[in-house]
This record gives C-alpha cells, sequence and structure tokens, in this order.
C-alpha cells in the first residue's frame, strides 16, 4: 500500500480546513487528502492500488452530534452522514414511512459490512469494474486518457444507460437509487461555505472524463441527506436481482414509489440500479404511467420507455430485458402493497 499520513480531525470546520490546505484542482477521488468513513470501499481500493491518497482524514471522530442522527418528522427524513448503514436498514420509522429506503439498504452488501459502511460513504462508493479494480488493466476513471479495458473485454456487468465511448462502469450502490426516486437532497459543508445538492445532480456522467465522478470539490463533506415527505413514500419498495440471493451487487434494480388513487397512478417515482454509470431516473417511464391505470401493459409500456435508450455492448444485452423485467414487477408488486 502507498505510504499516508492518518488524522483523525475533532470537527466538520477541521477536516475541511486540512482537506482545503491539500486540496487541488484534481478531483476527489484523486486529491492528496480525503476522507474515510467506514473504510469498506476506499480502504479497498487503497490495498489494490487503485487510490493513493498522502493524507487519510478519518471522519469518525468528528464531534457534531447531528451526524450520526436519523430524524423523522413531518417535513420528511433526515439522515446524519456517519450514520451506519444497518442502523437506517432497521430503523421502524424507515421501515413504516420510507420502505425503499430500508429495502435498498437491507438488500445491499453483508451484516457485517452493514454495520461497519456509513451513508455517506456509501453514496460515494466507486464502481467495482473489474478492469479498474486492476492496475494493470487500461481505465480511464482510474488513468484518464488511458482507455477502456471493458469496450472490448467482458462487460457482463457493465452498464447499458448513461454510457460514454470513454467508460461503461456501472454505479454499483443500491440505496442511491431509493435516494434519487425520491428526490433526495445531500447537505455538504466545505472551505467555501455550506451547500445543498440535489442527489440527482450529485453523480456525474461519464462523458468525456469518467475520472470525475461527483459534483463535489475536494474539501467538501456530506453531512447529511434529506428525503422530502411525499404522498408515495408510504407505497415504495425496492427491488434487486442479483447472481446469488445474498451479498452480491445488482444485475438489475428498481426503487418505485407511488401515489394512487384506486389502481390510478397520481405520481409514480422511479430509478434504476445495476444498468447504469450512474443512479437512474427513469423520467419518461414516470411520465408514462401519470393518470394511467397500473396494469401489466400500462407497467411494461413504462419499462420500454426506461430503456428505449440502452445501448448494450457484448456480453451484457440481457441486461435491458432483465431492466425492464425487474421494474414491471416492481411496479406491480408496489401496487399491490397494503399501506
Ligand atoms: C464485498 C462487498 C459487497 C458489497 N455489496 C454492496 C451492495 O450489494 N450494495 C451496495 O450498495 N453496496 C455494496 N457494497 C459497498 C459498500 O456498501 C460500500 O463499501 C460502503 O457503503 C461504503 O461506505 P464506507 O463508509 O465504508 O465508505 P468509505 O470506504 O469510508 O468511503 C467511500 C468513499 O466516500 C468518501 N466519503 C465517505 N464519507 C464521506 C463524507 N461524509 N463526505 C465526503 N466523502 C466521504 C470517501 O472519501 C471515499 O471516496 C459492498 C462492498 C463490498 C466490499
Ligand atoms: S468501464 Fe470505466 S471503469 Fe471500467 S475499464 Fe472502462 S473506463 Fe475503466
Amino acid at each position: 500500500m502507498h505510504p499516508f499520513v492518518y488524522e483523525r480531525p475533532a470537527s466538520l470546520s477541521a477536516a475541511v480546513a486540512v482537506a482545503s490546505r491539500s486540496a487541488t484542482r484534481h478531483p476527489p477521488t484523486q486529491a492528496p487528502a480525503q476522507f474515510i468513513a467506514g473504510g469498506t470501499n476506499l480502504a479497498d481500493y487503497m490495498k489494490l492500488g487503485v487510490a493513493r491518497p498522502e493524507r487519510l482524514l478519518d471522519l469518525n471522530g468528528l464531534s457534531e452530534p447531528a451526524l450520526r442522527r436519523i430524524e423523522t418528522g413531518g417535513e420528511g427524513l433526515r439522515l446524519g452522514a456517519l450514520v451506519r448503514m444497518g442502523d437506517a436498514a432497521e430503523n421502524a420509522e424507515i421501515k413504516r414511512r420510507y420502505p425503499v429506503i430500508a429495502e435498498s439498504l437491507q438488500l445491499a452488501a453483508s451484516g457485517q459490512l452493514r454495520n461497519m459502511a456509513s451513508l455517506a460513504g456509501n453514496i460515494l462508493q466507486r464502481t467495482r469494474c473489474e478492469y479498474f479494480r486492476e492496475t494493470s488493466w487500461p481505465c480511464n476513471k482510474r488513468e484518464p486518457g488511458s482507455g477502456c479495458a471493458a469496450m472490448e473485454g467482458f462487460n457482463r456487468q457493465h452498464a447499458v444507460l448513461g454510457t460514454s465511448e470513454n467508460c461503461i462502469a456501472t454505479y454499483h450502490g443500491d440505496f442511491a437509487q431509493a435516494l434519487i426516486a425520491l428526490d433526495a437532497t445531500v447537505h455538504v459543508q466545505g472551505h467555501n461555505g455550506r451547500r445543498k445538492i440535489p442527489f440527482a445532480s450529485l453523480h456525474r456522467l461519464p462523458e468525456d472524463s469518467p475520472h470525475i465522478e461527483t459534483d463535489l470539490a475536494p474539501d467538501e463533506i456530506v453531512t447529511a441527506i434529506e428525503v422530502p415527505a411525499g404522498a408515495w413514500t408510504r407505497r415504495s419498495r425496492y427491488l434487486k436481482i442479483r447472481d446469488r440471493q445474498s451479498y452480491a451487487f445488482a444485475l438489475a434494480s428498481a426503487a418505485v414509489a407511488l401515489d394512487l388513487d384506486g389502481e390510478t397512478v397520481n405520481e409514480a417515482r422511479i430509478a434504476l440500479g445495476g444498468v447504469a454509470t450512474v443512479p437512474w431516473r427513469a423520467r419518461a417511464a414516470e411520465e408514462i404511467l401519470r393518470g394511467k391505470v397500473l396494469d401489466e401493459a400500462a407497467a411494461a409500456e413504462a419499462a420500454e420507455a426506461a430503456f428505449a435508450e440502452a445501448q448494450p455492448r457484448r456480453h451484457n444485452a440481457f441486461k435491458i430485458e432483465l431492466g425492464k423485467r425487474t421494474l414491471i414487477r416492481g411496479l406491480l408488486e408496489t401496487r399491490d402493497m397494503k399501506v
């Protein structure tokens, strides 16, 4: 492992000050100082030589209590950045009022990982593309301009939506699909103060710079995630299809939240996972469902719209059909929920 200095700042302002002193114009993932929370993603990539920070700023010493708090109220849900995935997944109010969030976390990783991993770390986890993980392969995300081994390589796990000619890596997380479907907002604090970022603009499409993965500056710390209350949050679920029944990333997934009048859709919120380069909101599918009776035909029409722009590669064309079926099932199961 590349040698690094370890620090445990005592407050958000202290952490931001250290990060901003060494901040450069690099994106956060390539900055000399990087934040670590659970370490289940970053430490893995440090061991593999993919991440090589000079300074590691451990966020677990931060004293601000709100960073570890879950707050549910009439306005919505507020999740501190350092809340562990397992604690949010098992929170009774989240299960009752935001089942899609609880399920996306319950179905992610393993119990041990969920106990260690933080919510902010989860949304900022990096791709598991095999060629990204192995430093002997060309990879535009790891080494800008070096090429992409996945294009002509084994790309069964790779994305069919939001791809570019420079990168087709899937965004692997589950929780992010629930957040983008429910119009969450991310709170951050950096050298230039605090700001709120709509979750939908946090992750960047790969386009011609796949190494720039988010809208964050290198000295910005995610402090909280806010999810507004909505008529659709109770009738919501997360369906995840994977190679094994547990402890595996999604091949395809769907986060669905519905506001129904009988079987007619007032509002549909839909996001897709396992198939896209970033957390993926399926707005065309939502549009088709609005004002319609949600039956199998309407669900199938929405699924067609969701994958209309899909671009398959040699080994991953199956994800288009799998993704459509996952969405159809997700929609019908959410319709049939007893709330
Ligand atoms: C075997 C395995 C299986 C997995 N399966 C799944 C799965 O099925 N679904 C799923 O969603 N995930 C899965 N994961 C990923 C796992 O959930 C993530 O590794 C974890 O959520 C990351 O959280 P962390 O706190 O450990 O992040 P860290 O590793 O500490 O950090 C991750 C990134 O976030 C940054 N960061 C962390 N906190 C902040 C903050 N507050 N502000 C700014 N930047 C921050 C770090 O600098 C780093 O770049 C799996 C992981 C493993 C190893
Ligand atoms: S798909 Fe993206 S992450 Fe994977 S090798 Fe290509 S550039 Fe790298």
